[in-house]
């Protein structure tokens, strides 16, 4: 399948099945938004859950934070965003298209020309106002990013837990980018979701703790079932690197579009806390009470994006396979990623006790994992809607069911389908999902 065709394919299906749809879509849509439909919120709140459990409850050493998307503007100050997290842009002259200077090297993508206006600088935060006057000495920003209200919070949380190091803050939320230049579908988005850890350390542990955060986070995508050739861990060239960074390796997932980033793990050094201690006035060293001694910890910053993810794990997922004279399109979503976890399906929708025993086998299940009823259809229609959304289990209710009270369990997967007993239904679907 070319490359454009599996994209198209994808964004086809998503919005089909109700998983991404276009922001705004009846006022003409908006520029790099998109909305999670149904089945996309299902799925996003599974990726941002497998991620918690992993670096959170999964770990002794990380805890969770929600800090707030408006912070102090002094906060940006201190971070450099407001000096430096700026996009270069130029225009074609020739097809009067607009790119970021470091996403074309010196040749225009659309027609070929060398021919570029000079780079203007464009700061990428969005800015509000805090009160009621707009004079513009009341500017805040939204967020650009998550890792600022971990830096700023070091103290209470250190204060609160009583940690030693090394250890971790880890927070899951929206953050904003004015992106211009086209995004390709959700890859590059203006409201986002992060995932990000903040991980500080003695600085002799650093380059361990580093070399450690780089193979988890890796490994995360394959444990949830991304295929590993099409993940890479490209370390950055020393021309990349921000001035005070010791070291950082985006993971690189291999979409239709070419090899592009999905998470970056940065080594930070000592640079955050000590630029929020030299602003903010407060005195953010970590207190080694055994040894007593005070100093700045570094950090290492493993940085996801939550919806770069989930695309990259629809786009892993889409199989399409030729089934006798059918193509069958399946989403090989993993157990802990798939939206839908069973589908009850009574195989005659008029028959009052059919519908009645899968509504009740739902009903038994449900509190335990996303579940689903559907009689919109008939049987081969239903299974193929649920194998496109990657539903793993299909239970049908039938005729015989009322007499010998067993159900059909097929498997999306090897599409084998099982005389599953009443009685054990449960404990079978239990074992075979969590
Ligand atoms: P890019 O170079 O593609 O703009 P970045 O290097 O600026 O990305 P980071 O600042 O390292 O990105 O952000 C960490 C993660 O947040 C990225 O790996 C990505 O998954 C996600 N992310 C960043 N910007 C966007 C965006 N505009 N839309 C969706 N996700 C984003």
């Amino acid at each position: 399948m070319a490359n454009n065709d599996l994209m198209d394919k994808i964004v086809s299906l998503c919005k089909r099945r109700g998983f991404i749809f276009q922001s705004s879509e009846i006022y003409g849509g908006l520029a790099n938004s998109w909305d999670y439909g149904p089945l996309g919120a299902e799925l996003k709140r599974n990726v941002k859950d497998a991620w918690w459990k992993a670096v959170v409850h999964n770990r002794e050493d990380v805890v969770g934070l929600d800090s707030g998307i408006i912070m102090h503007p002094k906060i940006w100050d201190a971070s450099g965003h407001t000096q430096n997290f700026n996009d270069v842009l130029v225009d074609c002259r020739k097809c009067k298209g607009r790119f970021r200077v470091d996403h074309i090297k010196g040749k225009c993508p659309n027609c070929g020309s060398h021919d570029f206006t000079e780079g203007r600088a464009f700061n990428l935060m969005f800015k509000t106002q805090l009160g009621p006057v707009d004079d513009g000495s009341n500017t805040a920003y939204l967020r650009p990013e998550t890792a600022q209200g971990i830096f700023v919070n070091f103290i209470n949380v250190v204060d609160a837990t009583h940690r030693k190091l090394p250890f971790g803050i880890a927070q899951i939320g929206k953050s904003f980018r004015n992106e211009v230049t086209a995004g390709n579908f959700t890859f590059r988005m203006r409201e986002f979701e992060q995932m990000e850890i903040e991980y500080f350390t003695d600085p002799e542990k650093a380059d361990e703790c580093f070399a450690n955060w780089i193979k988890e986070r890796f490994q995360w995508y394959v444990d949830l079932g991304m295929k590993k050739e099409n993940l890479r861990l490209r370390p950055h060239g020393a021309d990349e690197l921000a001035h005070y960074a010791k070291g950082c390796q985006d993971v690189e997932y291999l979409f239709p579009f070419g090899w592009s980033e999905i998470e970056g793990i940065a080594h930070r050094g000592d640079f955050d806390l000590k630029q929020h201690t030299q602003f903010s006035g407060q005195d953010l060293q970590f207190h080694d009470q055994v040894n007593n001694r005070r100093f700045f910890p570094y950090v290492i910053e493993p940085s996801g994006g939550v919806d770069r993810g989930l695309l990259a794990f629809l786009v892993d997922a889409y199989h399409e396979e030729q089934v006798k004279e059918d193509t069958r399109v399946v989403l090989k979503l993993s157990r802990a990623l798939a939206p839908i976890k069973v589908a009850f399906l009574p195989l005659l929708k008029k028959n009052g006790d059919i519908v009645a025993l899968a509504k009740k086998l739902k009903k038994d299940l449900q509190n335990h994992f996303m579940c689903v009823y559907d009689d919109s259809a008939a049987i081969g229609k239903l299974y193929r809607r649920q194998d496109e959304v990657g539903t793993l289990y299909c239970v049908t209710v039938d005729v015989q069911s009322l007499e010998d009270h067993q159900v059909t369990v097929r498997d999306r997967d090897t599409m084998q389908q099982e005389r599953i007993s009443l009685d054990s239904l449960k404990d079978y679907l239990l074992k075979k999902i969590l």
